[in-house]
């Protein structure tokens, strides 16, 4: 597996690949990797002829400088488990390498990033757009892949690719879990033991919620919701959203929507977790 940690030398590779027609599959992380980033790999190798893997904590998508420094670091294993799948190459850049100087540019997604995450994560999307938008010109895939498990992130990858014109198939990939259901992520890592036995909760509610919106309305839904979580002291709610699939708008009459997401966002042990289920009516 090739490690590049500058872009000069990323550029090379995608260049050489390119003059032999091989197709580019590249998954974007952040590292600190786990089933549901291997899951998106898996894919990649399985329907491109390389696969080239990135690993950035990006500090413009962080509005929270004590999430930034806190989020955990695991080069090491991340590349085993890269070299052990079979990835071909993985981009490890510096934060010099991929900010040289303090970017100006942000990027504005109207709505979409004034919503559910981007309430409460203010530049988190501009940030993900800027280096998404670095890496999809550095690394030139035919497919990117992303997971459900950011589906607001996925939206707005989207929404970039069609208004920008990147020539990029946008594969969208589900939401890996844990056994007791629990979203995999990066931060799960970071809950004390009590606060993992406490986490599944979250997806609890969102299959609950799933099956009240058979039988009730939206509003009813979102209230019985709201209520489980003001009973569960150690959990803060953010937010709960019922919205449509694709635009993210609000939901009020279920039938009016082919594909529904139920999105959550959380607080738990100091640590800020999402999840969602889509279904589709
Ligand atoms: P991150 O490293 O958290 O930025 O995630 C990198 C990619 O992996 C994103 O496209 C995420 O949506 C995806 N991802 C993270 N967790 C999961 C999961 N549990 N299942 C599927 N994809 C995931």
């Amino acid at each position: 597996m090739l490690i590049f940690r500058e872009m000069k030398g990323l550029r090379e590779y995608v260049a050489g690949q390119k003059k032999k027609s091989a197709t580019i599959g590249f998954v974007p992380t952040m590292g600190a990797l786990h089933q549901g980033h291997e899951s998106l790999f898996l894919h990649s190798l399985n329907e491109n002829a390389v696969t080239i893997g990135s690993i950035f904590v990006n500090p413009a998508q962080f509005n929270n400088k004590e999430d930034l420094l806190k989020y955990p670091r695991t080069e090491e294993e991340d590349l085993e488990m890269l070299r052990t799948i079979g990835c071909h190459a993985v981009f490890l850049p510096s934060v010099e390498e991929i900010y040289p100087v303090k970017p100006l540019m942000t990027f504005n997604f109207g709505y979409l990033d004034k919503i559910m995450e981007g309430k409460f994560r203010d530049g988190h999307f501009s940030g993900v757009a800027l280096v998404v938008s670095k890496l999809f010109n550095i690394c030139q895939p035919d497919k990117a892949y992303f997971g459900q498990k950011d589906l607001q992130q996925v939206t707005i990858i989207r929404q970039l690719i069609n208004e920008l014109a990147f020539p990029i198939e946008l594969v969208v990939c589900p939401v890996a879990r844990e056994e007791d259901g629990l979203a995999m992520s990066s931060r799960n890592r970071r809950l004390s033991q009590k606060g993992r036995s406490q986490a599944p909760f979250i997806y609890e509610t969102l299959c609950l919620a799933e099956k009240l919106l058979k039988e009730t309305e939206v509003d009813s839904v979102c209230n019985t919701v709201r209520n489980l979580f003001d009973q569960k002291p150690e959990f803060t709610l953010e937010y709960f959203e019922i919205a449509d699939a694709e635009t993210l708008r609000p939901v009020k009459c279920v039938k009016e929507h082919n594909r529904i997401a139920l999105c959550v966002a959380a607080w738990l042990d100091g640590i800020r977790l999402i999840d969602n289920v889509i279904i589709i009516s």
